[in-house]
């Protein structure tokens, strides 16, 4: 079946495609009169204001904003109709970066839909050929769309890419919700052929990492249940295997803010994450370790202040004057979205970080 298609936010002239309009909903509620704790003022009573780098080591690259899909929940606004992607001389001038920088051990792939940039295969050989860790962020259904993706399972597995793959739940109305008609179906085919090469698989080293979202105004439930739970049931239902499951909380910006505002649980979503503020957590968000490319070689925090057009408070702000050192003495550029990163036992890329 054929998932869904909707428009992007920016295709519909939505307003929340203005990225100062978002900003101002964070700060100021949907009527203006909506005010919170500052994340500034919690950090500060966590002593970790302002927010500091620890040691840079890995290395996300967004490859651009186009997806064959058009999830509800998606943060970057991605879609067909996207057509921001990362050029070769942009992926130059990273591969001139991670080579000056060896500490950058891992090289993170995101999109959109990473494996949708023409260039995708041959910057996934150059980043190998430096001897580095590759991740891809893989939608899944990207597999299954044409048959020129079809052989990408073959592709990771020769460069030992790890994989990490969103889905949503182990069943399909709750997938299909969220991510549109027909992707459980194809998801599930993608995750056979993976698991097929040897992905997921006991004793192969081939890693195949699932991430689990909200599909509503909550946050997920813990981690380490949930990831026994996906394990029966796509082991039992479909016979998948697969490594970890990360359990990410959504955090109010973009599709997920317009769905939060349309649905009247703003205010609660946002006093829930206040609530459930974890200063452990916010002592490990992966802005501390990270360092965030966007399409056109600005640099960011992370992926979230991507979207949000936050760019590095610092003179390194672009990849063709990358600097670890500039980017060290940095401050992290923080705001109240940054609360679904530490709420309960924190979010990250990489799922729960407590
Ligand atoms: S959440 Fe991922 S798969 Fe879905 S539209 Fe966004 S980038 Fe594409
Ligand atoms: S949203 Fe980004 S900057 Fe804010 S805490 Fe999370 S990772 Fe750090």
């Amino acid at each position: 079946m054929i998932p869904q298609q909707t428009k992007s936010l920016k295709r519909q002239h939505h307003k929340l495609a203005d990225v100062q309009e978002q900003i101002n909903i964070l700060e100021h509620g949907s009527t203006g009169d909506f005010a919170l704790v500052p994340f500034q003022q919690k950090l500060a009573e966590s002593s970790l204001y302002p927010l500091k780098p620890v040691e840079m080591g890995i290395f996300q690259v967004n490859l651009g904003k186009m997806c064959n899909q058009v999830c509800k929940h998606c943060h970057v606004d991605a879609g067909p109709d996207r057509k921001e992607i990362m050029t070769t001389e942009t992926m130059e001038e990273c591969l001139n970066a991670l080579r000056r920088n060896p500490q950058l051990q891992t090289v993170d792939l995101t999109g959109g839909a990473p494996e949708m940039n023409p260039h995708f295969r041959w910057f996934v050989e150059e980043i190998k050929a430096l001897g580095r860790h590759v991740i891809v962020r893989c939608n899944l259904t990207i597999i299954m769309a044409n048959k020129k993706y079809h052989d990408l399972p073959q592709f990771y597995k020769q460069h030992r890419v790890e994989v990490v793959s969103s889905l949503p739940f182990y069943t399909q109305d709750r997938t299909d919700r969220q991510r549109g008609n027909g992707v459980f179906e194809d998801s599930i085919k993608a995750l056979q052929l993976l698991n097929g090469q040897g992905y997921g698989v006991d004793g192969t080293g081939l890693v195949l990492n699932l991430v689990y979202n909200p599909a509503g105004a909550f946050m997920p439930p813990a981690q380490d249940a949930l990831e026994k739970e996906y394990k029966q049931a796509l082991k039992e239902q479909y016979g998948i295997v697969f490594n970890n499951l990360f359990a990410i909380t959504n955090l109010p910006i973009s599709r997920f803010l317009d769905y939060l505002l349309q649905s009247g649980n703003y205010e609660k979503y946002m006093e829930k994450l206040v609530g459930a503020y974890n200063p452990v957590a916010a002592a490990n968000v992966m802005c501390r370790n990270t360092i965030s490319i966007g399409w056109d070689g600005y640099l960011y925090d992370c992926d979230f202040n991507q979207m949000l057009d936050m760019k590095v408070d610092c003179s390194s702000k672009h990849i063709a004057q990358f600097n670890t050192e500039i980017l060290a003495g940095r401050n992290i550029v923080v705001n109240q979205h940054c609360f679904g990163c530490t709420a309960g036992s924190g979010s990250s890329c990489g799922g729960a970080v407590t």
